[in-house]
């Protein structure tokens, strides 16, 4: 099913929580919501479950205008960070819930609850109740009770953000199995970046009621069109130096011929690069180590550069020899940067196409 959210503004008294949203989402996509918190994603999945009401706006299940019909009508199975199981009934009883509720005959409920508790992993559970669980079993009953009536569409709200990182990890790659699996159009909403990133055919970075950022991962952490979706995407985050800031020696060195070319624009310009594009070795701008982080496959090197703090993803082979105080040479590929005009916060091309050598190279016409 396509799930179609056009205009929509919502606003509690002044509080403008959404702000004219407009987004499509694909039937079969999985669609993940981030951004800081109150930038209104709930308020949002709210809208699609039926829970909020909304200033204006429509909301459209294919071709079907769904935005005044009931919440119990819209054939949606959703999971909410705070939307527990029932601690009384038993696992069975809760994925049934739904079912009961619905009033669907006996023998086709029992098979759905059986088929559904197989799907996400808690078949052999079915006569415990919540406490018998652990707190990833209990996100799965959650789940299982939100797929069991084959809704049309998936809304997920921070439904993994109660499990520890190891399950979390699991866990998502789980929904997104089950979520392909059945073909189901979902939504989810997270704070978790690299959840978003794992998981979803595309990001939409909210701020402020408003999509700032919409595009698949991949393009969305090569490309980010804002400086906001730059400091929200990628873990660790971003280099980030507004060059017209005293802090801003190594970028201004290290794009000395960009920085001619933009000329005045210069002092107007951030610029920003990820920590896995600075390299470490003999050459490039002679920078003195502060810490290392071990982060497991990688290590995180803080720099001081040109006396700018500069933080460097690297090798453990290569910084093997590296510890606080000793010095190494660091470079960035010149096409790696990013660049932001600081007024609007929005994405610029440096003039001309930069060699790899960092010469700007002009285009003709
Ligand atoms: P979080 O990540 O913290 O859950 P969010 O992005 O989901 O945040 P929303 O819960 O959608 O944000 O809230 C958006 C804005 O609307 C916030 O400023 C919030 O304070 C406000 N808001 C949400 N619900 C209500 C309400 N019932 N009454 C008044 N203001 C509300």
């Amino acid at each position: 099913m396509r799930v179609a959210i056009e205009g929509l503004t919502v606003r509690y008294g002044p509080v403008v929580a959404v702000d004219n949203l407009s987004l499509t989402i694909a039937p079969g996509e999985l669609l993940a919501l981030v951004g800081p918190s109150g930038c209104g994603k709930t308020t949002t999945l709210g809208f699609v479950a039926g829970f909020t009401r909304a200033s204006a706006g429509r909301l459209l299940f294919d071709d079907r205008d769904v935005t005044t019909l009931p919440a119990q009508r819209r054939n949606i199975g959703y999971v909410f960070q705070d939307y527990a199981i029932y601690p009384h009934m038993t696992v069975a009883q809760n994925i049934r819930f739904p079912l009961e509720v619905a009033k669907l005959p006996r023998r086709e409920a029992d098979r759905l609850v059986a088929q559904t508790a197989e799907l996400v992993g808690v078949g052999g559970l079915l006569s415990r109740r919540p406490h018998q669980l652990s707190g990833g079993q209990r996100q799965r009953v959650a789940l299982a009770r939100a797929l069991v009536k084959r809704p049309g569409v998936l809304l997920l709200d921070e439904p993994l953000s109660n499990l520890d990182a190891h399950l979390r990890a699991q866990t998502r790659a789980e929904i997104r199995r089950l979520q392909l699996e059945l073909g189901m159009t979902t939504i989810l909403v997270t704070h978790d970046q690299s959840e978003a990133l794992a998981i979803a055919d595309r990001v939409a970075v909210m701020s402020e009621g408003r999509i700032i950022g919409l595009d698949t991962p991949a393009a969305i952490y090569a490309r980010p069109l804002s400086l906001l979706c730059a400091r929200l995407i990628g873990a660790p985050p971003m280099n980030i130096w507004a060059l017209s800031d005293p802090d801003a020696g190594f970028p201004k060195q290290a794009l000395a011929p960009v920085l001619e070319a933009l000329g005045s624009a210069a002092a107007r310009t951030v610029v920003g690069v990820r920590p896995e594009q600075v390299r470490l070795g003999p050459t490039g701008l002679p920078g003195s180590v502060r810490l290392l982080e071990n982060l497991g496959r990688d290590v995180l090197v803080h720099l001081e550069v040109a006396g700018s703090q500069v933080r460097a993803l690297a090798d453990p082979e290569v910084v093997a020899s590296l510890g606080p105080g000793t010095s190494v040479g660091v470079s960035v590929s010149p096409a790696s940067w990013h660049f932001f005009d600081a007024d609007t916060a929005v994405r610029i091309e440096p003039p001309g196409r930069l060699a790899p050598d960092g010469v700007v190279v002009r285009e003709e016409g």
